[in-house]
């Protein structure tokens, strides 16, 4: 990744990802929060954490917002603190970074998972209820579902708000509602984005709609610290205070354990960068959004070729990726590597087909979507500082390979 990540001044190549730029853009005003921290050496916790922390939730229109060390912290925290127990069964989809499987099995559940929509990419509401209806039995003392792979009771759901655009949140509350699940929103990639709830008739924002969502600021997130760093979002108090002793040994008050809990706090130098960052982020989806834009308008003679993102009327993306696809995926990102335009594909081997989860006994073709979308998928280069002579040239590469007649209307 870091060969990626350099400077993009050459003509040369446009890099995946430009997370120097940015940075440089930023470094007085960065170096002056750690000299803040210097001289207070207030490392963790205190005003700087609790301003982020403030900010944060005030952006996303959260009531509580509380600092971890990680997305996969904020992950697993979450589903504790809402109430997922060791023996419960939680389901998402196969289709996300492992990230989400571990935080659902560290948390003592078991991960199953249903299929992602072909347009989306994310979890299909249809795929839920059919998973919930008729691979789980009804259990009638809960009103919950048992599943009958697992024998367990289905207690949470994790929709994944992937590459930037949310899961159809309505249809999943739906099926939660009905059959008493906890929503726990994995939003990782999705600061900022917005979703118009036609049930409530109006627009909301990731990290606000399940009972919490977790947040990743892993530094190329659309939010990234420079370093580790996560948090979860909730409306409810109860939730955020058990989040707050889990990230730190359970304490209810300095050496008062009430549970066991982690080292999972986020310390005050990132949290001081990430409040710095916070104030251009809305700026930076919208150029995120404005390249989106730019693509999809160079695209159009070759989206014969390629199938370009779908973003529903109900739906405001933020972009952390920006994932087209072809049947020729691996040529033509041999194609483009070879002329220096990084690219990734987000990701290659689904969740349920990792060695990792030989275990969970699913096999190939359990989740023909997903299998199928993995094997095509190619992200493209996409960050707000993206040009529009560096998107030129990386749409003049690919259609230099879709056909040579194409790349003068391209270029016209
Ligand atoms: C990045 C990411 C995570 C994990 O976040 P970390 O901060 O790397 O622990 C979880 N889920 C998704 C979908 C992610 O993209």
């Amino acid at each position: 990744m870091n060969g990626s990540n350099g400077n993009h001044n050459s003509d040369q190549g446009v890099p995946f990802l430009d997370l120097v730029t940015p940075h440089q853009e930023l470094e007085g005003e960065l170096v002056a929060i750690f000299r803040t921290a210097l001289s207070t050496a207030g490392f963790i916790g205190g005003p700087m954490l609790e301003g982020f922390e403030k900010a944060f939730s005030g952006f996303c229109g959260a009531a509580h917002c509380v600092g971890v060390g990680s997305g996969t912290d904020a992950l697993r925290f979450a589903l504790m603190a809402a109430g997922v127990q060791a023996g419960d069964a939680v389901v998402t989809v196969p289709n996300t970074f492992i990230a989400t499987g571990e935080a659902i099995s560290q948390s003592g559940a078991l991960p199953e998972f249903v299929d992602v929509d072909e347009r989306t990419y994310n979890m299909d509401p249809a795929k839920l209820q059919e998973y919930l209806e008729t691979v789980c039995d009804p259990d009638p003392e809960s009103g919950r579902r048992i599943s009958r792979r697992s024998g367990r009771p289905v207690t949470a759901v994790v929709p994944v708000h992937l590459y930037g655009q949310m899961a159809d949140m309505d249809a999943i509350a739906e099926m939660a509602e009905r059959y008493h699940l906890l929503v726990i929103e994995d939003a990782c990639q999705a600061h900022g984005a917005q979703y118009f709830s036609r049930k409530d008739q109006r627009w909301k924002k990731a990290g606000t709609i399940g009972q919490a969502a977790a947040f990743s600021f892993y530094p190329g997130k659309n939010l990234g610290a420079c370093g580790e760093a996560g948090a979860v979002t909730t409306q409810d108090g109860e939730i955020a205070k058990k989040v707050r002793m889990l990230r730190d040994h359970g304490q209810v008050e300095k050496y008062y354990h009430d549970m066991e809990g982690y080292n999972g706090r986020l310390d005050a130098i990132q949290s001081g960068i990430l409040s710095l960052k916070l104030k251009y982020l809305d700026g930076w989806n919208s150029q995120r959004r404005e390249c989106a834009a730019q693509y999809e308008q160079l695209l159009a003679p070759i989206a014969d070729t390629l199938v370009l993102p779908f973003e529903p009327s109900w739906s405001r993306a933020v972009y952390h990726l920006y994932v087209v696809r072809t049947q020729e995926r691996d040529a033509l990102r041999a194609h483009l590597g070879a002329r220096n335009i990084g690219t990734g594909i987000h990701y290659p081997i689904p969740l349920h087909l990792q060695k990792a989860y030989d275990k969970l006994g699913y096999a190939e073709g359990c989740f023909p979507v997903t299998e199928k979308v993995s094997r095509e998928i190619v992200s493209l280069p996409m960050y707000p500082q993206l040009r529009l002579d560096q998107q030129q040239k990386v749409v003049e590469t690919i259609s230099q390979l879709v056909g040579s007649k194409l790349s003068a209307a391209l270029t016209s």
